[in-house]
């Protein structure tokens, strides 16, 4: 066993947790995931932040390491950055799921024609979750032919993990103010905003106090890494604890410039308690995903 998965085990272990729930990992066919770490590769240009990705392995190894760690559950978040894309990348995902049990079969989407019915199929053919992401995809989340999209995934009470949040990079329709007239139409969508929607964080915050089926992942957030560049407010912290059922442990691994325990680590010393942490590693992805 890794020096990680040292530290994982004993997080788990003094919390009395049977495993993790991770919401927010990535997992995608191999050319699609060697592209995403080149953009990482190349972040330091565009973001001026060094992004060295930790965990650079071959699949196999990735599903290992994860294992180790003691998480029950995962998704393979992926998403298309344009159009003709996403209905062949929910066919991986589709497949992949089917090889790797412990992966909530995942699915995504972007603004085409013929979306509705794609959608609908991967919901049929048992997708547990969604991902958007709006700055990778520059689409927005109002745009018409999403509409049928979210009735549907409200209807069918299937979470969408959406980039929203204008960090690490701002998009075009990234931002608070979009999602709240999405969710002002469909109030009964359960979207899970990834990275707490930093760097806006409160706003988000209070979008999941409005709409109490909101949630946020926790990927990257509160890491030294972010902390750096777009600090989560400390006046905030009592919010954190309010909506302690909505907040979901995401990672991004493997995408990550530090070891996994660090993102634990970073969820410890918020100091919102014991009861906290495993609502937000186990428990709220537990009941949500129904696992036992
Ligand atoms: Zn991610």
């Amino acid at each position: 066993m890794s020096g990680d998965a040292d530290d994982v085990v004993r997080f788990r272990e003094r919390l009395g947790l049977p495993g993790i729930i991770d919401v927010h990992t990535h997992f995608m066919p191999e050319r699609v995931l060697r592209k995403v770490w080149a953009y990482f590769d190349s972040a330091g240009p565009l973001t001026g932040m060094e992004w060295p990705i930790e965990y650079r392995h071959d699949e196999d190894e990735r599903l290992a390491l994860l294992r180790s760690f003691g998480v029950l559950r995962f998704t393979s978040m992926l998403y298309p950055h344009k159009a003709g894309m996403a209905a062949w990348l929910n066919g991986w995902a589709a497949d992949f799921a089917r090889r790797v049990p412990d992966c909530l079969h995942t699915a995504t989407f972007f603004p085409e024609e013929g979306v509705e019915r794609y959608v609908r199929e991967a919901v049929e053919a048992g997708a547990r979750v969604f991902k958007s992401h709006l700055q990778v995809g520059a689409y927005d989340a109002n745009d018409a032919l999403l509409e049928p999209v979210w009735g549907l995934l409200a209807e069918a009470g299937v979470p969408v993990v959406m980039h929203c949040g204008s960090g690490p990079a701002p998009g075009k329709y990234t931002g608070p103010e979009p999602v709240g007239r999405l969710l002002a139409r469909h109030p009964r969508l359960r979207l899970i905003v990834a990275h707490m929607g930093m760097p806006e964080y409160t706003e988000f915050l209070a979008l999941a106090e409005t709409y109490p089926e909101v949630r946020l992942d926790t990927t990257m957030a509160f890491t030294d890494f972010t902390e750096d560049f777009t600090p989560f407010p400390v006046a905030e912290r009592g919010r954190l604890a309010a909506l302690g059922d909505r907040i979901l442990l995401g990672t991004d691994f493997p995408n990550i410039p530090y070891p996994y325990a660090h993102q634990l680590d970073a969820l410890e010393r918020l100091e919102l308690g014991d009861d906290w942490l495993r609502a937000v590693c186990h428990g709220n992805a537990s009941v949500l995903f129904t696992v036992d």
